[in-house]
C-alpha cells in the first residue's frame, strides 16, 4: 500500500449523516487520498468536502463514483477489493434495518476479510482507522495463500 491510499466510503441511508459529519471532521485528511464511493454516498462526500475547499481549490484526486449500492455498488467495490484496487474501506452499515441488497452487504464485508483489508464499520473505528499514522506510511498487508485451494485436487 502506497502513502496515497484508495480509500473507499459507503454509507447506508440512516448512516449517511453520520458520514457525511465524520467527512467533516476529517476531509483534510481524506484530500490526501484517493477516494472511491458508491454513487450516492459518493455524491455527499463530494459536496461535503466541497464545502471546506476555498474558491478555486479543487481536489487533487477526484471521487471515483460507482453504482448506488442497491444497483450493483457493493458488488463493484468487491471486485476491486479482490483486484487490489481498495487499500482501506469505510463502511457505515446500518444494523437496524434490512436492505433489498443485504447479500451484497454480506459479500462486500467477506471479501473484505478474505483481502485482509482494513474495514471500519462504525464512527469509532472510522476515528480511529482514519487517526493511524499507517494511513500515511507504506504498509505491506499481509495476504494469506490460497494456492492449496486454487490448485486442489478434482475429481474429472
Ligand atoms: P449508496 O449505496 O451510496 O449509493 O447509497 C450505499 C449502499 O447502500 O450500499
Amino acid at each position: 500500500m502506497d502513502v496515497v491510499k484508495k480509500v473507499a466510503l459507503v454509507a447506508h441511508d440512516n448512516c449517511k449523516k453520520d458520514l457525511v459529519e465524520w467527512v467533516g471532521w476529517n476531509w483534510r485528511l481524506l484530500l490526501n487520498h484517493k477516494l472511491i464511493c458508491t454513487g450516492t454516498t459518493g455524491r455527499l462526500v463530494e459536496e461535503s468536502i466541497a464545502k471546506h475547499l476555498t474558491k478555486g481549490q479543487t481536489m487533487k484526486y477526484p471521487i471515483t463514483k460507482l453504482k448506488s449500492g442497491p444497483l450493483g455498488g457493493d458488488q463493484q467495490l468487491g471486485a476491486m477489493i479482490a483486484e487490489g484496487e481498495v487499500d482501506v474501506l469505510f463502511f457505515f452499515w446500518d444494523p437496524m434495518q434490512p436492505h433489498p441488497h443485504d447479500v451484497d452487504v454480506k459479500a462486500l464485508l467477506r471479501i473484505s476479510v478474505l483481502y485482509n483489508v482494513p474495514t471500519a464499520c462504525n464512527r469509532s473505528t472510522a476515528d480511529y482507522m482514519i487517526s493511524s499514522r499507517l494511513m500515511n506510511e507504506n504498509y505491506e498487508r499481509k495476504i494469506t495463500d490460497y494456492s492449496s485451494y486454487t490448485d486442489r485436487p478434482l475429481a474429472p
